[in-house]
């Protein structure tokens, strides 16, 4: 109502695990019978607003961990996180406000499969695309999208014809820009396919010869609600949902990385350590939050916190005890 003082919700980052299957080469090399590191205890027991996610070896190294939930292996799962997860964002972003799912987790644990999915089992970027479009259709709003990935610290638009890089830009009142970044507006599924795929495509062929960069930039979707606009006015975007494929979590310790791929891991290490304290942050209610130590968290000042809502999706290879370790502690610390 005019005149009364809004207090927004603040909404905390959930963070859940999803652990994908053994694979068939998996699955062969422990002669059929692969033994899986990470498991849940009391998923459905007296605290269902919390799981504890247990990680062991076959020797007698076990960690526990607290998480928001917990999704096991079954193939077709990610549905189940789109809608218990990912659908009430949606709710939120068709009302206003942004909202940010991320895919964090070591090469090799899912993130990919986990955001954008196969043909036969779409992921979670294409499910919310086809929740959006056919919620917009009912409300006659228009939808944009954006793709770009953020490599070294620099950021990319890979709707552009050519990678072109993207100037990260404060404008007065403290709103990030990224100048130029292009918004392709979107009315089906065929056509969000077409300019997505060519993005990927994009995204590999610009690093040809540099050995699956992919793995080692974030890679964000942006699908912007715009108001309908009359009379040539120009359409305003109401809210916006960020779709992000986290580049691997790498333990440099183990992966012995060298030069060019030590800067690398060390940027990436840089931002993912300032994501999970941001997170932190607002779970917390920190009053300082430090969105200005890595471009990946300044980009998503706007879409983090306040009356934006935020997941984090931990992936888990069943197969590697320290790296699972690794992630979930990371992930859990963030709560
Ligand atoms: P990342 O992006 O984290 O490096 P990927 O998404 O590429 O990992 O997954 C690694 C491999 O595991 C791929 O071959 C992928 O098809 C497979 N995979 C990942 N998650 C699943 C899942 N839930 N079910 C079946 N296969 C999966
Ligand atoms: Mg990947």
């Amino acid at each position: 109502a005019p005149g009364s003082i809004s207090h927004p919700l603040v909404s905390k980052v959930r963070v859940v695990a999803r652990v994908r299957p053994f694979l068939a080469s998996e699955i062969a090399a422990k002669d059929g019978n692969p033994i899986p590191c990470v498991s849940v205890v009391d998923q459905d027991g007296p605290s269902t607003d919390e799981v504890m996610v247990h990680i062991k070896d076959h020797y007698t190294r076990n960690e526990c961990y607290k998480l928001d939930s917990f999704y096991g292996e079954e193939d077709d799962n990610v549905r189940n996180i789109f809608e218990r997860e990912v659908k009430p964002l949606i709710s939120g972003v068709l009302q206003g406000s942004n909202a940010t799912v991320f895919a964090y987790g070591a090469t090799g644990s899912g993130k990919t499969y986990t955001m954008q999915g196969t043909n036969k089992l779409p992921g979670l970027m294409p499910l919310a695309m086809a929740n959006i479009l056919s919620e917009c259709d009912k409300a006659h709003a228009t939808i944009e999208i954006s793709y770009y990935e953020i490599y070294l610290e620099r950021c990319y638009d890979l709707l552009e014809l050519k990678l072109k890089e993207i100037a990260i830009l404060d404008d007065q009142d403290g709103q990030i820009h990224l100048k130029g970044l292009v918004r392709v507006p979107v009315r089906s599924m065929s056509e969000f396919n077409e300019v997505f795929s060519n993005g990927i495509q994009r995204r590999r062929v610009a690093h040809t010869g540099l050995n699956d960069v992919s793995s080692r930039s974030h890679g964000v979707l942006v699908i912007s609600v715009l108001t309908p606009c009359n009379d040539g006015d120009a359409a305003t975007v109401v809210g916006k949902l960020n779709l992000i494929d986290l580049a691997g979590n790498e333990d440099n310790r183990k992966t012995g990385n060298e030069g060019v791929r030590l800067l690398e891991s060390g940027k990436i290490n840089q931002s993912l350590f300032t994501l999970s304290n941001v997170i932190y942050a607002l779970n917390n209610n920190m009053p300082r939050v430090p969105y200005r130590e890595s471009k990946l968290t300044r980009i998503l000042q706007d879409s983090l916190g306040g009356t934006s809502s935020a997941l984090m999706v931990a992936c888990l290879n069943p197969g590697e005890y320290q790296e699972a370790v690794h992630t979930v502690g990371l992930a859990a610390r963030s709560r």
